[in-house]
């Protein structure tokens, strides 16, 4: 399956609200901005149960997690018109900017933002 696909498919099951747009921010946003906490808060608690409760997790748990995030970020990526592919470039130019050989904290101290996006609106401009 490719990224266009995936997106169709995931989408298919996305609830048929009526969303508003606000001043500030469409509510489909919203909703995948807080799905994405959401699953945070289930990664999180996998992470309390091998560290607090020092329970084994499965590997299929953390991927479950893993995809459900993507299922928001599809909605991010629809709401948007921007290919998943296109994410991924963006979030490599941004590393490449921000760490042009590799990881640093002297380099992560120094982030430009503006450079970053500037780098990263190549790929969808
Ligand atoms: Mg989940």
């Amino acid at each position: 399956m490719n990224s266009a696909e995936y997106i169709k498919k995931a989408l298919r099951t996305e609830p048929k609200l009526e969303f508003t747009k606000t001043k500030y921010i469409d509510e489909r946003l919203e909703h995948a901005f807080i799905g994405i906490c959401s699953e945070a808060g289930e990664i999180a608690d996998l992470l309390k149960k091998v560290k607090i409760y020092k329970k084994n997790i499965e590997k299929i748990e953390i991927l479950e997690e893993a995809s459900d995030l993507l299922w928001y970020i599809a909605i991010i990526c629809d709401y948007y018109k921007v290919s998943f592919e296109e994410l991924m470039e963006m979030n490599i130019k941004k590393l490449n900017k921000r760490f042009p050989e590799s990881f640093s904290s002297k380099a992560r101290d120094k982030v430009n933002k503006a450079k970053e996006y500037s780098e990263m609106n190549k790929v969808i401009n």
